[in-house]
């Protein structure tokens, strides 16, 4: 791929309604999640970012920037360094860009009440390919439900996959996020979420709940 490839996406605007599911799940009177808003995007590489959410069900946010907003799957085991794990990836809602930056806590009762912690981020280049070889573009890509990423991550190195396997009509799409077998891949695995600290602060699920709870606003 050429770096033109690599930076249209992050310089495409987002659609006016691309973020309108994820405004109606959320007061913002309320949450101190980040409303989004256009960033004024310049050149560069599109991002990436892995979450800790401690809701009802630990889980992991794996986002990716596509098209001016992060396109998100939940992975409850969370994303695996080892090419031998395929992990769920749910599909959720569109996040606006700055939601990367986002780490602290959701008020309980609201929508995914529960503390949220950075643990990976970076950003990834577009390897996907179709069955000749020939580079394809990475939105088209997912809408053909298999993409191929290289993750330039502190924490997550090297190719990836995401493969949408139900795509049922009135149900929801489940897809599986795997290593590539590269010279990345490990038998590392994922940590353990409790133990597992912020990409941005060091800090882990536990202390970002206290600090939210004791810090005085
Ligand atoms: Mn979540």
């Amino acid at each position: 791929m050429t770096s033109t490839d690599a930076t249209t996406d992050a310089t495409t605007d987002a659609p006016k309604d691309a973020l309108a599911e994820y405004h109606r799940r959320r007061d913002f009177s309320r949450t101190a999640e980040p409303k989004g808003a256009d960033d004024g995007a310049e050149a560069r590489w599109p991002v990436f970012v892995v979450q800790i959410h401690e809701a009802t069900a630990m889980h992991f946010d794996f986002r990716l920037e596509v098209g001016g907003v992060l396109k998100s799957w939940a992975v409850p085991k969370g994303p695996s360094t080892d090419p031998h794990d395929k992990r769920l990836a749910m599909p959720t809602e569109d996040h606006p860009l700055e939601y990367r930056e986002f780490e602290g806590v959701i008020a309980a009762g609201e929508y995914g009440g529960g503390t949220v912690i950075v643990w990976d981020e970076g950003t990834y280049r577009n390897i996907s390919t179709d069955r000749s070889g020939a580079e394809v573009d990475f939105g088209t890509a997912l809408e053909r439900g298999h993409a191929s990423f290289w993750l330039d991550g502190r924490k997550l190195h090297g190719g990836y996959s995401l493969t949408r396997i139900r795509d049922t009509r009135g149900e929801r799409e489940a897809w599986l996020l795997v290593k590539r077998a590269d010279e990345r891949a490990s038998g590392a695995g994922t940590p353990d979420p409790h133990r597992a600290r912020s990409a941005r602060t060091g800090h882990t699920l536990r202390q970002v709940a206290a600090e939210a709870a004791g810090g005085g606003g």
